[in-house]
C-alpha cells in the first residue's frame, strides 16, 4: 500500500518515509517559506527532495539561478550565481 500527502500529493512506500516527509512539511512552516531568491527577493518553494541538498536552484519567478545548501529543510548557503 501507498501512503500519500494530503499537502503535496507526493507518495511514499512505507509510513517512516510519509512520517518524516511531514516532519520537514512542519520544519518548513516555522521557518521561511522555501528560500528567498537574492535577485528578485520572492521566495522559492523548496521542494521535499531539496530538503537536504547542495548546488543550483532556479528562481521560477525570475529565472535566474542561485547556489544554494539545505539541511534538514533549511537554507544554510543562498548565493546568487
Ligand atoms: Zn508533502
Ligand atoms: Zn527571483
Amino acid at each position: 500500500m501507498r501512503y500519500k500527502c494530503v499537502t503535496c500529493a507526493v507518495e511514499f512506500d512505507t509510513i517512516e518515509q510519509l512520517a518524516r516527509h511531514k516532519q520537514q512539511h512542519q520544519a518548513g512552516s516555522r521557518s521561511s517559506p522555501g528560500v528567498l531568491c537574492l535577485g528578485c527577493g520572492k521566495g522559492i518553494p523548496l521542494e521535499p527532495s531539496k530538503a537536504n541538498y547542495s548546488g543550483p536552484l532556479t528562481c521560477p519567478n525570475c529565472r535566474r539561478t542561485l547556489t544554494v545548501v539545505t539541511e534538514d529543510g533549511e537554507v544554510v548557503v543562498a548565493r546568487l550565481g
